[in-house]
């Protein structure tokens, strides 16, 4: 294996921020993916494994290290007793994949519809939006084990899902890299409609029983009003999504930001465990941060205010002082924490 050497990394984020990689290789099949692995191993030199470059910041000095690209293509279905099992290699685009099951009636991905990436990365952060978990669906994850060099499968529970979480991101975060996933899917399954944006765009189009691809097209549409698709027109395109989780606070520690918000209005969500999820970008607007508010060459989504924005010029420095100003301004007039998102290379976690 012959690595590439000093490779640009921001040219490989959405963020589009970042210094190098040391070592950069690409992995077309599994065997290159072990074959990294050892060469990194034997330089006692830190792997990272790269999808979409879709939730990650790299440092402005970039990353020591080889960073290994994931490119294992193939896709393959079972249909049997009432159910599929389709497994993807993990460097398949998550978007063609949801669109392939959208097509073929094969219900359980299409709230996921329109989210960048690749396979590979949707069981380390539970990958999840309007409603819908990749956990509902995952029922094995095949994985590299680095510390050994076996391939090892995971089942749903080993997985250890919550919410934005899993035992691959924070359990034993490098340890393993995800080589396929494979989704439990219902055939002519119904759709899952369970947020009311994705019921009022059905409204909207007139649509009274949804099939599947209506709401995938619903969901593609109120994503894009929000700049959450990939578009390379799109003046908030330099973003990781959502940069920050929304809080989940102790049942007991409502009172006291409800009375701080002043507002009987404001957005949560009781789990069932008596916890409260509270709305991250709500907190951030009140905070005194509007959607489009900018800090030199960052800046909020114009369309979004949990997105942070990169514009010309922007560095990763930048983009992690912005976010500590945003946590600051929340944590100051709320006494909420917000956790971000995105996973960070070389630089310090805001
Ligand atoms: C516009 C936009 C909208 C988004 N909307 C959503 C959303 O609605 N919901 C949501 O959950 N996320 C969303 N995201 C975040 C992101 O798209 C997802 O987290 C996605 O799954 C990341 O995939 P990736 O291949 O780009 O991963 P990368 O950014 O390349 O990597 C992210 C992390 O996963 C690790 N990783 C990647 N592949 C592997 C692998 N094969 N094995 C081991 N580790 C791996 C990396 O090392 C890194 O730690 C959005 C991002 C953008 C830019």
């Amino acid at each position: 294996m012959t690595p590439l050497e000093y490779v640009r990394l921001a040219a490989h984020c959405t963020m589009g921020v970042g210094g190098p990689a040391r070592f950069f290789v690409e992995a077309r099949d599994e065997a290159a993916v072990l074959a990294a692995r050892d060469w990194a191993r034997s330089r006692q030199l830190p792997l990272h494994v790269l999808g979409g470059g879709s939730n990650l910041v790299v440092a402005d000095d970039g990353v020591a290290g080889l960073v290994v690209k994931i490119a294992l293509r193939g896709v393959d279905a079972r249909e049997a007793s009432g159910v599929v099992e389709l497994t993807a290699a993990a460097g398949e685009p998550w978007d063609a994949l949801v669109a392939q099951s959208v097509e073929r009636s094969w219900a359980g991905l299409e709230c996921l519809s329109g989210i960048p990436g690749l396979v590979g990365a949707t069981p380390m952060q539970n990958v999840g939006a309007y409603g819908q978990e990749v956990s509902e669906t995952v029922i094995a994850v095949r994985v590299l084990d680095t510390t050994n060099g076996r391939t090892v499968a995971f089942g749903n529970r080993e997985c250890r899902f919550a919410y934005r979480d899993s035992l691959f991101r924070s359990g034993e975060p490098g340890r393993y890299v995800v080589l396929s996933v494979t989704y439990r899917l219902q055939p002519k399954g119904a759709p899952s409609v369970r947020y009311a944006d994705v019921e009022k765009e059905l409204v909207r189009r007139g649509v009274a029983s949804p099939s599947l691809a209506d709401v995938r097209a619903s969901v593609v549409a109120i994503r894009r009003s929000k700049s959450m698709v990939l578009d390379p027109s799109d003046e908030n395109r330099r973003s990781c999504g959502s940069f920050f989780m929304n809080p989940i606070i102790p049942g007991a520690d409502l009172a006291a930001v409800e009375q701080r918000a002043v507002d009987p209005a404001m957005p949560r969500w009781p789990l069932p465990d008596g916890r409260v999820k509270l709305s991250a970008a709500w907190l951030i607007e009140r905070a005194g941060f509007t959607p489009g508010a900018t800090d030199g060459p960052v800046g909020l989504s114009t369309r979004h205010a949990l997105a942070v924005v990169a514009h010309d010029g922007a560095r990763a420095a930048d983009i992690i002082a912005f976010a500590r100003r945003l946590q600051a301004r929340v944590e100051e007039r709320f006494g909420v924490r917000l956790s971000p998102e995105p996973v960070f290379w070389g630089t310090v976690v805001p």
